[in-house]
């Protein structure tokens, strides 16, 4: 899938450490390979990945520090950016009752479904909804409607379902006599684009003037959802995009190219049959699903925050001079600060899995033992912990109220730790090497 290959591409970067130039170009054809095999439209991906590999190729993401974890950061918000950035709600007019809402798109595309989870939606906010059934062409549309509208309680007006136009326009004086105050008029489609719905579609406009056109588009079109969404756009116009079936093995193409190809926001994704399967699209989660990510960016935002001018320092100490006790312990307040070690890996992907795994045992509590252990050390220990033997080991066990064991096991904890630093101080050292070297 699309959030396996962007995953793939973005460990290998991670693997990496210091990033080139040709690192990021071999990342960024992985990209465009990867969307477009997601049938993201070809044009919307080469703008995408121009301007991602842009981003990336500064002296401030390729020298920094995490060079990977930067670049995941730009595709992300390039990916969010794509979708929509923020938000976009149904916008309603509070001087008109009732609000018209019209449901245009091809036939199948899930405009009847989506029609009575709007109006299922709305009801659960206090609106009272009406759907009008519009398609008249196909026999069993109407019947359709009815049925889900009766399932959530809202009611349907059929007319003499012959005329379009007709039907709607009752649908309306409908609602007004039962002081509903929003109708939703559900439309017929075709398969194909075709001038005979179009006109039936702008001609239902002109009478009724929605304050709101919706276009049901089925997340699983693939290229040919740019023609699709153009001509519509071109011919009725609309306000936003329902994407619907994006509960079904769709590629997730589609909802990356509408926005770029319309200008027009994802306003509502449809994730199934049921009544409350329609959802307010949120471009931000929706990258992230795409980056198979938990919530990364609050991650990231939280290590910002703890990374004050104090964290460089004692991070350059380190690197120079050795990993203390002293500094295992900074690094454990500094993930007590980040909110506890259980939220943060809670939020990365397959977070919940590993914490079930540890049985529980990362969290908070662990740290306050390792600190009661390493405040019980001497101010010399805490600086060469390999000098504590057996004897002093007893010492800190009975000092701070914790096993032998425990104390054990913080201190191969710490040497597995320094060992670590020890491979990245070199993997430095050999970076400012090369720089010279250049
Ligand atoms: P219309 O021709 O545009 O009115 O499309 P319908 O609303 O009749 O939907 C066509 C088919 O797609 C029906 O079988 C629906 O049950 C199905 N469908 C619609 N929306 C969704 C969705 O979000 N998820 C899934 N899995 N199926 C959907
Ligand atoms: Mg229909």
């Amino acid at each position: 899938s699309l959030s396996d290959r962007l995953n793939s591409t973005f460990d290998k970067l991670r693997g990496k450490g210091r990033l080139t130039e040709d690192d990021i170009n071999a990342a960024m054809r992985e990209i465009r390979m990867a969307l477009l095999e997601a049938d993201v439209n070809y044009r919307v991906v080469k703008g995408f990945v121009a301007e991602c590999k842009e981003k990336c190729m500064t002296a401030e993401v390729l020298d920094s520090l995490t060079p990977a974890q930067n670049v995941v950061r730009i595709v992300l918000d390039q990916l969010t950016k794509l979708l929509g950035t923020t938000e976009s709600r149904l916008t309603l007019a509070q001087n008109r009752t009732p609000n018209v809402v019209m449901l245009v798109g091809l036939q199948g595309s899930g405009k009847t479904t989506a029609a009575s989870k709007l109006a299922y939606l709305l009801k659960k906010q206090g609106h009272s909804p009406l759907l009008a059934a519009c398609d008249v062409h196909r026999p069993a549309a109407a019947d359709q409607l009815e049925t889900l509208g009766g399932e959530i309680g809202v009611p349907v007006f059929r007319g003499d379902g012959k005329d379009a136009v007709a039907v709607a326009k009752g649908g309306i004086q409908d609602a007004v006599d039962r002081l509903c105050d929003i109708v939703i008029v559900d439309t017929a489609g075709r398969l194909q684009v075709d001038e005979e719905m179009m006109q039936e579609a702008v001609d239902i406009k002109n009478v009724v003037k929605p304050d709101q056109i919706l276009m049901v588009v089925d997340a699983m079109t693939g290229q040919d959802i740019v023609n699709v969404v153009t001509e519509f756009a071109n011919r009725v116009d609309f306000d936003g995009v329902i994407m619907s079936k994006l509960d079904g093995d769709a590629r997730g193409g589609g909802a990356l190219s509408v926005r770029e190809v319309t200008g027009k926001p994802i306003k509502y994704v449809s994730m199934g049959e049921k009544p409350d399967s329609l959802e307010v699209f949120h471009p931000d989660r929706m990258a992230k699903r795409i980056l198979g990510m938990g919530d990364v960016y609050g991650i990231i935002e939280q290590a910002q925050q703890a990374a004050d001018q104090q964290n460089i320092e004692s991070a350059e100490r380190m690197l120079r001079e050795g990993f203390t006790m002293d500094d295992m312990l900074e690094q454990m307040q500094q993930v007590r600060k980040m909110g506890g070690l259980k939220k943060m890996i809670g939020m990365l992907p397959g977070g919940d899995r590993m914490l079930a795994q540890a049985g529980g045992n990362m969290d908070d509590s662990q740290i306050t033992r390792i600190e009661s252990m390493i405040y019980s050390m001497t101010k010399e220990e805490r600086l060469k912990p390999k000098k504590i033997n057996g004897q002093r080991r007893k010492r800190i066990a009975r000092g701070s109220g914790r096993s032998v064991q425990e104390v054990n096991q913080l201190l191969k904890q710490w040497g597995e730790m320094n060992k670590m630093m020890g491979k990245m101080r070199q993997m430095a050292n050999e970076g400012a090497s090369s720089k010279k070297a250049r």
